[in-house]
């Protein structure tokens, strides 16, 4: 899969970044540019409360606020300081004062099912992220990307809620989701049918990625209404949607951003274009070989969501359309293309966006030797983690979750070289392989002093048997500590 260089083109030095409340950002402020990070909510009042003195003397206030003008990098020349205030969206706030990172390791989330499920955090996430922002015992921080097969929102838009649900600091440029690829193709169609999502949300994305013509479902039932039977358009849905002569339109390829809301529909029109002549709505090819390619922005067949069964995701989607294609032409095959986990082309677009971030805001210029994956689906991030350590220069190391997807008591189709309770257990796993096996001086602390942060230590909340807290391969299948790592150089 190509990959477009200029989505992660380095900043010159390190970049300036605006700071956006997660709780007052609008469309107008994450559109501006890539370069910013959501604060959450917290963070504002907390800031807001030191200089009430309510966590300390006015003299420690003082001080503190005084270090923390001092450190300050942000070069956002459309606020000044003067008109700032902590709830103005786009204010530079001060940056906490330096806190050195964990340079040889990294982690790499899903985010439903192990972060997130039916919309709130998992408890343990937020603790979590504290660790790896600081919050230990060696008052190191530890890199961090997220790389979700979900969609349906720009990236910026996406950052902003995860702020607000995990109370941390999130960049999109730590972000990837399903449909970030997408952006890549711009160039290569003119017009395009876009699947999924709320309303026009999709349409929207697709046009900040750069595509210059995107038809929605919802255009072509506007001009036609006699495409789908059983769906007529709400009177929101006839407005938004945009009138266009079906006839002389071609879809040069079909995306599915997101999930689809109306997946009769959806299915209809997908198969219609599937079987058209070249891509031209309402026509019908004799040979089934010439529709327009069609992409997915992933292909799970299933995700975890609110409802204590796993729920149909975009890759059950994609199942149907391929076997009534090859019912209704009589045993042709239609192939279609799916991005995300576990594509190999996701996870390296991944180690260029890690590379770029550990480089922009942490300041290591070289890749980590071992990156953690945290996932609940075996098939797409067991799998593909397990897949790209194989061609990986370094270690991609495969840490399931049991808050999501995987179920307990069954065999993991893919199996991860060590299973957990929850994405807190993993963090605690992955710093305490690092800090223990690979003694190192943070802070002017030994690193191998690692009572605090022990996996074992864990039994809190879960009401599992302690037994199942932590299963791991046998060491024979563990990349042994002694191999000298394998640095890639790219
Ligand atoms: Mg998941």
């Amino acid at each position: 899969m190509a990959t477009s260089e200029a989505l992660l083109s380095p900043p010159v030095g390190r970049p300036a970044l605006r700071r956006l409340s997660s709780m007052t950002a609008t469309e107008r402020d994450i559109e501006a540019d890539d370069h910013f990070v959501v604060v959450p909510e917290r963070l504002f009042h907390r800031r807001s409360k030191t200089h009430d003195g309510g966590f300390g003397s006015f003299a420690t206030a003082i001080e503190t606020a005084r270090n923390e003008l001092a450190s300050m990098n942000l070069e956002d020349s459309s606020s000044s300081p003067s008109e700032s205030s902590p709830e103005t969206p786009g204010t530079p706030i001060c940056t906490p004062p330096e806190i050195p990172s964990a340079d040889t390791f990294a982690f790499a989330f899903d985010i439903d099912g192990v972060l997130i499920r039916g919309g709130q955090p998992i408890p343990e996430a937020i603790e979590a992220m504290k660790l790896l922002n600081g919050e230990n015992e060696y008052g190191i921080k530890v890199p961090y990307i997220f790389l979700t097969n979900g969609g349906g929102k720009t990236e910026a838009e996406r950052c902003v809620d995860l702020s607000r649900q995990l109370d941390i600091e999130v960049s999109p440029a730590q972000f990837i989701c399903g449909h970030t690829p997408m952006r890549e193709m711009v160039e290569k169609y003119n017009t395009i049918l876009v699947v999924g999502g709320e309303g026009e949300k999709c349409r929207q994305v697709a046009e900040g990625y750069g595509f210059r013509d995107v038809v929605t479902p919802g255009d072509i039932i506007k001009d036609n209404e006699a495409t789908t039977p059983f769906r007529k358009l709400t009177k929101e849905e006839r407005e938004n949607s945009r009138q266009r002569d079906s006839a002389t339109t071609k879809i040069e390829a079909i995306f599915v951003f997101a999930d689809s809301r109306d997946w009769a529909g959806d299915i209809q029109i997908i198969l219609d274009l599937a079987m058209s002549k070249g891509g031209y709505i309402g026509t019908l090819s004799e040979t089934f070989d010439e529709g327009p390619p069609i992409y997915f922005s992933h292909s799970d067949i299933v995700w975890s969501a609110a409802h204590d069964n796993v729920r149909l995701g975009m890759g059950a989607l994609r199942r149907m359309i391929e076997m009534l294609f090859k019912d209704l032409t009589k045993g042709k095959e239609l192939e279609t293309i799916a991005f995300g986990k576990p594509q190999i082309g996701t996870f390296e677009f991944a180690t260029r966006l890690l590379q770029q971030w550990r480089k922009d805001e942490h300041r290591i210029n070289r890749p980590p030797e071992t990156v953690y994956f945290v996932g609940d689906t075996p098939e797409s991030d067991i799998k593909g983690t397990n897949q790209f350590n194989e061609k990986a220069k370094n270690t991609w190391y495969s840490i399931l979750v049991r808050t999501g997807v995987y179920q307990e008591g069954t065999q993991p189709a893919y199996k991860p070289k060590v299973t957990v309770n929850t994405v807190l257990d993993a963090v605690k796993h992955g710093m305490a392989r690092e800090l223990k096996e690979k003694p190192k001086i943070y802070n002017g602390v030994l690193a191998s002093n690692i009572a605090a942060i022990s996996p074992f230590t864990l039994e809190r909340e879960m009401k599992l048997p302690s037994r199942t807290t932590i299963e791991e391969m046998s060491e024979s299948s563990t990349p042994s500590v002694s191999t000298p790592p394998r640095v890639h150089v790219s």
